[in-house]
């Protein structure tokens, strides 16, 4: 039996194994660094790194990275061996303070959108001490910060950080109104991750997949998830198998994975963790993704993590759950039991609205990529509408403080700061799938991004429009003679202004489109819609005033994004090419070779060959409608060639490439629906699907 305490954590180098390694001192200064953000001095980090070399050596390990996330969205790492040549030409196993703090990678090939130019390739690495360091493959990994020498941010850590100490100390702000005794504030995620397995030698034989993630061609099986059979279904045996490797492992790496079922598409599943420290749980979610794919191997499994691998059937998501807590133990966003708790929940909840509600664009922009297009809008997951939902019990109480009504529910009218909150559920019975952005009970899920974007940008966004709003609100209640009278004014004035982005119907039903138009909310529909908002001059201004983004990183992201579209549809576009011209209108003209040879037999021994003739005919037709629409896509690729501002270049590729990528796949699906399984160069989406036993 495996003893699942002991494992945990047992490849990480956390609070346990520095209290037993560490010298008092060294421990002490060492926490005071993670819990303050107290730089470490030299001195300090040369026990610290020394500590931590014995005990990776002792582990196995023979060399240490710097790890860390730039701008592609993976994670990067440069390993170094920890060999130190001696005098006698021997060596030891050395690693300096310096060496755990900082790392000079080269960063000349990642993207930086002009942040960068080449001649000063070189970025740096920093140690983020509140990420503990862990082992894998061997090596001894280092959480750390990526910047250029001119300290702007070259990855997504960065920004991170900034935020979480933005939202620090705006909500500290708020809470000194309150009388909290509070001295930090953490915000929390706990990131849902979906996921495809597929058999991986299926998966060898698609260029698709293997070029894109996705499949760019595929008729719908006979079966999808109509029956709604997968979800939360018994796992298959091998499956299973590949989930309990998983967990073992990033139960070593200190990964809380805690929950795993199956999700609602055909081979589609999900890991949830228990939730902490944004942060953290951005590296966790990291490793996660890592773990996943490389465990997949093992197990001959190929795990597609793309936000859409499939048509016709969901697609997968990262529902970001989040809340903000104190170190005092207090849950910003649980409404508490007493009149004050609820008071303060209220003024958090209402901040949470207004930032949400004012800065749609943003937060539509963070979960930006090709991939992810595919998904919002699809009727699987949230429109690309903004929108919360609080359900009918929390929306009746706050229009009955907006309204100076009473609630009609088991309580009398509401004083805040005066009634006790009468009870809502929480969050079992009226789920709403359907919303971006929804709270469920003492946090707010939000669930547009996708299954493969990092954590890191979306709650970036998050927490630096919530410090934003709550400055706003300390502002106005610092300034207020009667507190009490002021915070309700200020509840119910905002809560009314915001009206609209509260919404708790369908947001798959066409009325919702009109009517969200209506109310003036922003629907940005497409990646390079979407993106430049990151750079508006209100934006800008935003994430400076916290110290976030300067306006120099928020353009080179834009940058980046918009690139990072353009390539991806390029390589999908090319893909399409190849395939079709490679393989698809080969095997067609293979089998329409043979069913015309067929027909030409049996009519000279006066059978009557209607099917081989029919299908003949039927399928040169579509071949020839193919090859026109082939065409058209490598003319649309040259012409996109020729566009050299990435803006511009993105939208041909929306407008333009993408509409003609469609057009071609519409065609090749229906050759393949008529074409016998033999000569079909590719498995089928039902063997995909449903052949992993
Ligand atoms: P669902 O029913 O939405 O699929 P899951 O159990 O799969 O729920 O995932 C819920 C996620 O929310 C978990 O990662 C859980 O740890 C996280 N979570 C729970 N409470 C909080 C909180 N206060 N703040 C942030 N995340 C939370
Ligand atoms: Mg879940």
């Amino acid at each position: 039996m495996m003893n699942v305490p002991e494992l945990f954590g047992s490849d990480v180098f956390n609070e346990a194994v520095m209290k037993e390694r560490l010298p008092k001192q060294t421990y002490k200064a060492l926490k005071k660094t993670i819990n303050d953000g107290t730089p470490l001095g030299l001195d300090v980090a040369n026990v610290v790194a020394n500590a931590m070399k014995d005990w990776a050596c002792e582990k196995g390990c023979t060399h240490y990275t710097h790890w860390f996330q730039p701008m592609t969205g993976l994670t990067a790492e440069k390993l170094d061996s920890f060999i130190s040549p001696t005098e006698e030409g021997h060596v030891i196993m050395e690693f300096s303070g310096k060496e755990l703090i900082k790392g000079e990678p080269d960063a000349s090939s990642f993207p930086s959108g002009g942040l960068r130019a080449t001649f000063e390739a070189r970025g740096y690495t920093a140690w983020d001490p509140t990420s503990f360091a862990f082992i894998k493959e061997n090596t001894l990994c280092i959480p750390t910060a990526f910047c250029s020498y001119n300290g702007e941010a070259l990855d997504k850590k960065t920004p991170l950080l900034r935020s979480m100490e933005a939202i620090n100390k705006s909500a500290l702000r708020v809470l000194k109104l309150f009388g909290s005794d509070a001295t930090r504030v953490i915000s929390n995620v706990g990131p849902e991750q979906e996921y495809f397995l597929i058999d991986r030698e299926m998966y060898s034989h698609r260029k698709d997949l293997i070029y894109t993630g996705r499949s760019l061609y595929g008729a719908p099986a006979p079966k999808g998830q109509e029956l709604e059979d997968h979800y939360f279904g018994t796992i298959k045996t091998r499956v299973a198998a590949y989930m309990k490797d998983l967990d073992e492992q990033l139960w070593k790496l200190g990964v809380y994975a805690k929950t795993k079922h199956n999700e609602v598409a055909p081979a589609q599943h999900e890991l949830a963790p228990i939730f902490g420290t944004t942060n953290i749980a951005t590296d966790h979610n990291q490793l996660t993704m890592e773990i996943m794919k490389r465990t997949a191997r093992k197990h001959g499994f190929k795990c597609l993590l793309h936000e859409k691998p499939f048509a016709g059937i969901n697609g997968s998501g990262k529902h970001n759950n989040w809340s903000i807590s104190t170190n005092t133990g207090v849950n910003l966003l649980d409404p508490g039991k007493t009149p004050a708790e609820n008071a303060q929940f209220l003024l958090f909840l209402t901040a949470v609205i207004k930032a949400v509600y004012k800065h749609q664009d943003v937060l539509r922009a963070s979960v930006a990529s090709a991939g992810n297009d595919h998904r919002l809008g699809a009727n699987e997951a949230p429109p690309a509408i903004i929108s919360i939902f609080l359900g009918d019990e929390l929306t009746a109480i706050l229009d009955a403080i907006v309204n100076g009504k009473k609630y009609e529910g088991e309580h009398v009218d509401m004083e805040i700061g005066v009634d006790v909150l009468p009870n809502f559920p929480k969050d079992t019975t009226d789920r709403n799938r359907t919303s971006p952005f929804a709270f469920t009970g003492n946090k707010f899920e939000f669930r547009m991004p996708g299954s493969r974007l990092s954590c890191a940008g979306p709650n970036t966004v998050i927490n630096t429009i919530i410090a934003e709003t709550l400055d706003d609100f300390s502002e106005k209640l610092e300034s207020a003679s009667d507190f009490k009278a002021a915070l309700n004014e200020l509840i119910r004035t905002t809560i009314k202004e915001c009206e609209p982005i509260i919404f708790n119907g369908n947001g798959y039903s066409d009325e919702w489109p009109v009517e969200a138009e209506k109310r003036g909310l922003l629907n940005l529909k497409s990646t390079p819609e979407a993106v430049p908002t990151f750079a508006t001059p209100e934006n800008i201004a935003l994430f400076e005033k916290y110290g976030v983004y300067t306006a120099t990183e928020l353009h080179s992201r834009v940058e980046i994004l918009l690139d990072e579209y353009v390539k991806t549809l390029n390589i999908e576009a090319l893909t399409m090419v190849d395939m079709a011209k490679k393989d698809i209108l080969p095997a067609a003209a293979s089998y329409v070779k043979d069913l015309a040879e067929t027909a030409n037999l049996s009519k000279n021994i006066g059978a009557p060959a209607e099917f081989e003739t029919e299908l003949v005919k039927k399928l040169s037709v579509l071949m020839a409608d193919m090859y026109k629409k082939l065409g058209a896509l490598e003319d649309a690729i040259v012409k996109a060639h020729d566009i050299t501002d990435v803006a511009q270049a993105a939208n041909y590729y929306h407008d333009v490439v993408f509409a003609a990528m469609g057009e071609l796949r519409a065609t090749a699906d229906e050759i393949e629906v008529s074409v016998g399984e033999k000569y079909w160069p590719y498995p089928t989406y039902g063997q995909l699907l449903f052949y992993v036993k």
